[in-house]
């Protein structure tokens, strides 16, 4: 628990204490919002009750009688007993593909592929004219088999259709669908594979050659996107959502993204990463960042493997459920090199997605030859779900970013002993010893693999449980973060990893008034009482977008 800071501090209120304090009595706000309790998240990790709004930033932050005393506000929002934080941030999530996942059979909560195809089957046909499902895991399910195409086939003779696993690393295609992306038996695949039966394929995709029947998917128009980004606005702002990092980002949701910015139809802030293509690079990197009140783009994401669940993780050794399978590594080093390269030419910052520790080592040793120690262009890996010591140190000396979700730790923590083996345990998911080693991390949700729920990940890092409270204790709960810095790794930390954290991340005077009111107190109250916080109130730049 961090100590109670001063109610009003001068650094609150504004450079010059009392003098600040006496100049803005009777001073005109727009909103003043009223809590049980305020955290802070600044420096001193304060507590406060109270704060005042004008054109969208925060003027001051201090307690009920203090800001009600100085301030007058045509608008008063009082949270009665609710808790009040900086708005909630996701530094890596799949927002936009969010929204069309919402719009499609989900198929995570089935409990047989049986039952995956009869959604799909259900649904009716999008205007692509590709039936898409997403989020089987047979982890999940009773038979735990990866599926293979014969049922999609059946209920889809002529209609292409695809079934992505959870993780997006895998995915069933049925016989049209394979015909469409150019697939048969003879295809090699570099960084990915088409599964073979009797010299057929099965319709089990892996990695690269997923993407190759994405590709083959007319793109979805420009109306259908408007409708993705706006129903995963809405629902994200509902989560307690205010900032969402969108990892992969093409020029066309870029621009419409900006469109929807112009319009005044975007509430939610958006940090796109880029996907590195030669039009993103010549039309936004070589003019380098842009950065508007809600959309940011800077950073450039790629892949260099794929998921621990459908052994597409690279490793360093063999799996130890799969003797001789090391996974698989999606990009080619000379192709990280240059992109690292233009990244640095354009002030860019690189997010690289690396969850085994082949992966992690390949990243590291890329980026090492483009940072010097001591820098601060914060460079991320994202996941970094498996690392070596050695790497882990590679990480803090380079001042790499952590960009983690802790809440596959608890996902993946039926079977990463089975995939490692017992040796290999003491790298997996060590979200605390990257937190000392670093001195700070940022917890996002890779959403829609997950949930898009922030506290699932707020409790993930704290406690190392799942959404039915287990394990008891905590799943290698030595990994476990203080409650006070789960919180920072979702606020303030989470705006360090974007560059942000000057105008977002913490309830401070100048920053934008982006708060979120919870039901519940996340530092103090009884752990088991966290499963059932809900968001009472979601601001975004003083704008009430979301009230229970
Ligand atoms: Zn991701």
């Amino acid at each position: 628990m961090g100590p109670a800071g001063p109610l009003f501090s001068s650094a609150q209120i504004g450079n010059s204490g009392a003098m600040t304090m006496r100049e803005s009595r009777g001073r005109n706000a727009d909103l003043i919002v009223r809590a049980r309790r305020m955290y802070t998240v600044d420096r001193a990790f304060g507590r406060a009750e109270a704060l005042a709004v004008k054109d969208g930033r925060i003027l001051a932050v201090g307690s009920r009688a203090e800001i009600e005393n100085y301030f007058s506000a045509p608008r008063h929002l009082d949270l009665g007993d609710a808790c009040a934080y900086p708005g909630f941030m996701d530094p890596h999530c799949h927002f936009l593909s969010y929204g069309f996942v919402l719009q499609r059979p989900w198929l995570a909560d089935t409990s047989s592929w049986e039952e995956a195809v009869a959604l799909m089957a259900a649904s009716e046909i999008p205007p692509s004219g590709w039936i898409q499902g997403r989020g089987w895991d047979q982890n999940r399910w009773k038979k735990k088999d990866f599926p293979d195409r014969s049922l999609l086939d059946r209920a889809f003779p002529r209609t292409p259709a695809i079934a992505i696993r959870i993780d997006g690393h895998a995915a069933v295609a049925n016989a049209p669908a394979l015909a469409a992306a150019g697939l048969d038996a003879r295809s090699r695949v570099e960084g990915g594979m088409v599964l073979l039966r009797d010299g057929l394929p099965t319709g089990l995709l892996l990695d690269n050659a997923v993407d190759l029947v994405r590709a083959a998917i007319p793109a979805p128009s420009e109306s259908e996107m408007r409708q993705a980004l706006l129903k995963a606005q809405a629902s994200c702002l509902s989560l307690g959502l205010t900032s969402v990092s969108n990892a992969g980002t093409e020029l066309r949701e870029v621009l419409a993204m900006e469109r929807a910015h112009e319009e005044g139809s975007l509430d939610i802030r958006i940090y796109a990463m880029l996907a590195p293509s030669a039009e993103n690079i010549e039309t936004l990197a070589r003019r380098g960042p842009l950065a508007k009140d809600r959309l940011t783009a800077r950073s450039f994401k790629m892949y260099a493997d794929g998921a621990l669940g459908s052994r597409g993780a690279l490793l360093l050794e063999d799996y130890a459920d799969d003797p001789g399978n090391r996974g698989l590594q999606t990009l080619e080093e000379g192709e990280l090199d240059r992109i690292c390269g233009i990244a640095r030419g354009c002030g860019y910052q690189m997010n690289v997605h690396a969850i085994g520790d082949g992966a992690a080592r390949l990243v590291l040793e890329a980026y090492g030859r483009h940072l010097e120690p001591g820098n601060d262009l914060r460079w991320r890996i994202e996941h970094a779900q498996l690392l070596t010591d050695e790497d882990l140190e590679r990480i803090a000396r380079l001042r790499i970013v952590p960009s983690i979700q802790a809440v596959h730790a608890v996902s993946d923590m039926a079977w990463t002993e089975s995939r490692l083996g017992p040796g290999r345990m003491y790298r997996s998911h060590r979200y605390r010893d990257l937190l000392e080693h670093c001195g700070w991390l940022a917890n996002g949700s890779d959403f829609p693999i997950e949930k898009a729920d922030p506290l699932r990940g707020f409790r993930a890092a704290a406690f190392r449980k799942d959404d039915e409270g287990r394990p008891e204790g905590g799943w290698s709960s030595d990994q476990a973060m203080e409650r006070v810095d789960a919180l920072k790794a979702m606020t303030i930390w989470a705006a360090r990893a974007n560059f942000e954290e000057g105008s977002r991340g913490s309830l401070e005077a100048g920053k934008w008034a982006d708060i979120v009111a919870l039901d519940r107190d996340l530092v103090e109250d009884g752990e088991d009482s966290l499963w059932d916080a809900t968001v009472q109130a979601t601001i975004v730049g003083g704008k009430i977008l979301h009230r229970i």
